[in-house]
């Protein structure tokens, strides 16, 4: 009983478990964590990338990512300010220790947008996230659907397109994910998606609460 109440305590200290989500790209992760954000206010905090991409029509710097240039990111990464960081479809991204930080300061769930070479490294720190993956139903079907978002050259479309499939394949090994979430219905991934934060998610509004 006391242990039991004791573990609770120390988990309730160290704050809510952050959340990895990752996949290819267009299967849809910011689809479903901008509804997470939405429906769980003050709840979630979403970890802000840097990025040497260009920003997408409707993006906000500081908000989706801080876009930098390859010589700023370079120079930070030496420095020693990110958790992680990883070249994708020809440019590079990167988590800093301060986004994280300014999540977890306000003990909100931390979301980690971030591709298979980030998932490995964030493996090797004390982060100790949920791993989530979230795939497309078919290569087809994800082709289409990053057509249809029109935000990619046919060169970058064939570069996230090569990048899919190898993420395809490999979130099935034991042990990388906690969980691997197929988005057809966008409502059942959704509701999935949920099903599985729900204990953080209460820990959070319970703490709240108190
Ligand atoms: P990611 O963040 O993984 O790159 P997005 O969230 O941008 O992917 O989704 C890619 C595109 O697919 C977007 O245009 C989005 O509106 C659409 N989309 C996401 N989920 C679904 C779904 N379940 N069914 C149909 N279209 C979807
Ligand atoms: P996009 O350009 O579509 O926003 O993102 C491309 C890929 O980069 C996605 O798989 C996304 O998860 C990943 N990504 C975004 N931010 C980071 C990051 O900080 N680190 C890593 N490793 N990948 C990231």
């Amino acid at each position: 009983m006391y242990l039991r109440v004791f573990s609770r305590l120390l988990s309730a200290m160290a704050g809510p478990r952050p959340v990895v989500l990752s996949g290819p790209s267009g299967a849809g992760k910011s689809t479903l964590l901008k509804r997470l954000l939405k429906e769980y206010e003050g709840v979630f905090g979403f970890s802000v990338s840097h990025t040497t991409r260009n920003p997408r029509p409707g993006e906000e710097n500081g908000k989706d990512y801080h876009y930098v240039t390859r010589e700023v990111m370079q120079r930070r990464i030496e420095a020693g300010e990110f958790i992680e960081n990883a070249e994708f479809s020809g440019n590079m991204y990167g988590t800093s220790k301060a986004s994280v930080q300014d999540v977890q300061a306000k003990n909100l769930i931390c979301i980690l947008d971030i591709d298979m070479q980030g998932v490995r490294n964030i493996k090797q720190t004390d982060l100790n996230p949920i791993y989530v993956s979230i795939q497309p139903p078919s290569m087809a079907i994800l082709e289409k659907r990053l057509r249809d978002r029109q935000t990619e050259t046919e060169e970058s479309l064939q570069k996230r397109l090569a990048a899919a499939q190898a993420d395809m394949e490999i979130s099935n090994e034991p042990g990388l994910f906690d969980v691997v979430i197929v988005n057809d219905d966008l409502e059942e991934a959704y509701g999935k998606l949920k099903g599985v934060l729900i204990e953080e998610i209460e820990k959070v509004q319970e703490a709240k609460k108190s």
